[in-house]
This record gives structure tokens, C-alpha cells and sequence, in this order.
């Protein structure tokens, strides 16, 4: 019996690895669920899963939790608040932790599942981009295991049978590896007339068109910062250098990613368009266990296509790629600057074009420093977000 955290579990990672889990009620017991504040949809899935503890963002809503949970006549334990987060990531009892929470809040917990040497499925990309050598460097101090959910990275992962499918935890040149090809849908606005990208709305911007998401990663697949941070992720996943990562826009989703060899061969993973493919993959790794997605059925498919990234209509891409050769803290920098002007664009106060633009004044203004402590790195997205804060009411203005 594998016991198991997940952060995040009202999201839309949280909820697909719930979905897989109550496949197989044999094989994995749920010790722990988090959420912010969607409480009722938590209190469901303690009622449906029971672990043993539950912890939400604040002390009024543990006490609604508590409340629900009296009701249904459910024992879980209410916690609320970062150290209880870090708590159900790290306790004895747990062996694997998914990290679905969004956003660099999902830091703390998942920096502390990697010191305490957990299995980490890592859906929360904003976590490793952050910190990038420090927390590759915790996941090897402590022996965890580190299994990518995003996608791409998962399929890449599949993808590098050398390393015996564990994610190296030292940057080490990927042996044999001529190059990473990371597709990309390429989002909503793939072909849309660049001159009316300033009017789209939020709700055209998350409306993808392969991928069901939540709100941020969804707005960041529409601006291509998602395949930025992916990049990122990818640097630190594989060993990576910038320039042995290639970004391909594939708009069928049905590649998740390739790895080309330097004999010419080129490894590909290809499914569904469905997040239960990698997180089964990732939670039984290296068994395989079903997922509940069905068959790829390449005849109904027809047609693969792939295309060049267009730098100019996706400038949010160029600027993962500068931080990424930048180094230090800029890919902080980066990540703050984008969660915030994302949160802006989806309250409706600045436009999708000035997404790209408030992080570039952010990264091209905050001196970026060494990123050798987390403190340096949290000090660092405090600031990011603090510039970016000015520079939006600078533009409402
Ligand atoms: P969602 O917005 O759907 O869910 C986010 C989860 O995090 C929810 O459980 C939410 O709780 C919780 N949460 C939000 N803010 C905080 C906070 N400040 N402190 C603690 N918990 C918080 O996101 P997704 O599931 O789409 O994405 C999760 C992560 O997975 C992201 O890092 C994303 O980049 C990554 N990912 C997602 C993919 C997808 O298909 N969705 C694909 C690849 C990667 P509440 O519900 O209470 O708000
Ligand atoms: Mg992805």
C-alpha cells in the first residue's frame, strides 16, 4: 500500500490524481489532502478518501472543514497554513507527495518533500523553477525520487531509458542527447491576428484547446509562458543547457515531447490529451497501472503537425529562454513577475499584451543576484512581486 499526500487536491492535477487512485483501492491509501479555500469540494473528497489529516489556507477555513466534516461524521484531522502544509509533506507516514499546488506557494511543501527523501510527483513547475539548484540539490542530499507530471517533462522522462527512468538529481550532460524537443499546442491564440491579442478576454485565454487547466497555467499556455517555465523545468530535470532544448509547436497535443539521439534516433512518448496518463504513469512508475483515459487511436488522429515557435506573437518564450541563460535568480524573478501580471489579467486589470510587458520591465530593472540560499531566492520573488505590483498600477494609471 503506497500512502500518499496530495497538494493541491481541489485542483485540476489534484482531482485527476484522486481519480486515478480510486482505481486501484488496493494499492494506494490517501494519508493526506490540501486545498486553499474551495472547502466543500475538499470536505467531499475526505468523505470519499478519509485521510488522516486535511489542511486548508486559513483558520477560518479549517474551522468550515471542521464543521463539514463533524456532519459527515469524518475523523480527518484540520490543520490550516504553510507549516501544516510542509507537515503533511514530509511526516513518516507518507511515501509519495503530488505536488499540484500552483503557483510558488507550492515551494515550502514540495522543497520539504524532497528533503525528506519522498517520492515527489512534480506537477508544480513553479516550485523548480524557482529554486532549480537547490532543490535538484535536496532531492539528491536526501535520496528522493523525483517523477515529473507536467506532460512533457513526463514523456521526456519515458523518453531517456539510460537513466534508468529515474530523473538524474545532479546536472549531468544527458548522455547521447543531441537535443530536447519540447512540444507545444501553442494555446487559443496559436493563429488568431497578433493586432487583436490586446482585446482577448480571460475567458477566451482559458479556454484551451486540448487541455482542460486551471485558471494560471491556462492563461500561461495562452501567452506561451508555460512552455518557458517548461524549459526551465526541463533544464533542471534532464541536465539540459539551453541550447539542447528546442521548443516545436505540435497543435494535436498527441506528442507530449521527443528526445532526438546523436545516432539520429528520436524517442517519442504520444497519448491522449489527458493528465491521468502521466500522473498513473508517475504514481505506479515503473509498474504501469491503468489511467481511466482511453486508447490513442492514430487513424481517427490522421494528422501530426509540427511548426516553428513564433518568438514575436509569444515574447513571454524569449523571456524564459533569457532568464534561463541569465541564471541565478532571474528564472524568480521571471515566475513572480508572470504570477502576478497573470492574477492582474484575469481580475481584468491590464490587458494580455501587457502581460509580456510588465515581466519584461521587471526582469530588465531587478538586479538579479546568486540564487544560493532560499531565503536569497524568496527574497528575490518578494521583490519581483513588488515591481510588478508598481508597474501595473503604473499602467492602470
Ligand atoms: P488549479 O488552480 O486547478 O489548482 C491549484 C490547487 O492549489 C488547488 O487545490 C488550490 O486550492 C491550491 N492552491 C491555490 N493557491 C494556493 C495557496 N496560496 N496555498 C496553498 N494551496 C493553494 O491548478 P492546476 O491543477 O491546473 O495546476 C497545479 C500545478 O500543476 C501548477 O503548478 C501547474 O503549472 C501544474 N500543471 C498543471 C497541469 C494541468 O493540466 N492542470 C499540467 C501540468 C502542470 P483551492 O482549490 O482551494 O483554491
Ligand atoms: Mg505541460
Amino acid at each position: 500500500m503506497q500512502r500518499i499526500t496530495v497538494l493541491g487536491a481541489t485542483g485540476s492535477i489534484g482531482v485527476s490524481t484522486l481519480d486515478v487512485v480510486a482505481r486501484h483501492p488496493g494499492r494506494y491509501a490517501v494519508y493526506a489532502l490540501s486545498a486553499h479555500s474551495r472547502v466543500e469540494e475538499l470536505a467531499a473528497q475526505c468523505v470519499q478518501f478519509r485521510p488522516a489529516r486535511a489542511v486548508v489556507g486559513t483558520a477560518a477555513a479549517a474551522d468550515r472543514l471542521a464543521a463539514l466534516l463533524r456532519a459527515a461524521g469524518v475523523k480527518t484531522e484540520v490543520e490550516w497554513g504553510e507549516q501544516a502544509l510542509c507537515s503533511i509533506a514530509s511526516a513518516p507516514e507518507v511515501d509519495s507527495v503530488m505536488a499540484a499546488i500552483v503557483g510558488a506557494a507550492g515551494l515550502a511543501p514540495t522543497l520539504a518533500a524532497a528533503r525528506a527523501g519522498k517520492k515527489i510527483l512534480l506537477a508544480n513547475k513553479e516550485a523548480l523553477v524557482m529554486s532549480g539548484q537547490l532543490f535538484m540539490d535536496a532531492v539528491r542530499e536526501s535520496g528522493a525520487v523525483l517523477l515529473p507530471i507536467d506532460s512533457e517533462h513526463n514523456a521526456i522522462f519515458q523518453s531517456m531509458p539510460q537513466f534508468g527512468g529515474r530523473v538524474p538529481a545532479v546536472r549531468e550532460q544527458a548522455a547521447g542527447v543531441a537535443k530536447i524537443l519540447l512540444t507545444a499546442s501553442g494555446g487559443p491564440f496559436l493563429t488568431r491576428d497578433v493586432a487583436t491579442l490586446d482585446a482577448v478576454t480571460p475567458e477566451q485565454a482559458c479556454k484551451h484547446p486540448n487541455w482542460s487547466m486551471g485558471r494560471k497555467i491556462s492563461v500561461d499556455s495562452a501567452t506561451m509562458m508555460n512552455k518557458g517555465l517548461e524549459v526551465i523545468e526541463a533544464h533542471w530535470l534532464f541536465g539540459a543547457p539551453a541550447d539542447q532544448i528546442e521548443v516545436v509547436i505540435h497543435p494535436q497535443s498527441v506528442i507530449h515531447s521527443m528526445v532526438s539521439y546523436v545516432d539520429g534516433s528520436v524517442l517519442a512518448q504520444l497519448g491522449n490529451p489527458d493528465m491521468r496518463t502521466p500522473i498513473a504513469h508517475a504514481l505506479a512508475y515503473p509498474e504501469r497501472i491503468a489511467s481511466g483515459v482511453a486508447q490513442l487511436d492514430l487513424t481517427q488522429i490522421a494528422t501530426l503537425q509540427f511548426e516553428q515557435p513564433d518568438f514575436t506573437r509569444f515574447p513571454c518564450l524569449a523571456l524564459a529562454f533569457d532568464a534561463l541563460r541569465a541564471g541565478g535568480t532571474a528564472p524568480a524573478l521571471l515566475n513572480a513577475a508572470n504570477e502576478v501580471a497573470v492574477q492582474a489579467f484575469l481580475d481584468r486589470k491590464i490587458g494580455f499584451r501587457q502581460i509580456d510587458r510588465v515581466i519584461a520591465q521587471v526582469v530588465d530593472t531587478l538586479p538579479h543576484g546568486d540564487a544560493h540560499s532560499i531565503d536569497a531566492v524568496l527574497a528575490q520573488d518578494a521583490a519581483a512581486r513588488a515591481a510588478a505590483e508598481a508597474c501595473i498600477a503604473g499602467l492602470a494609471a
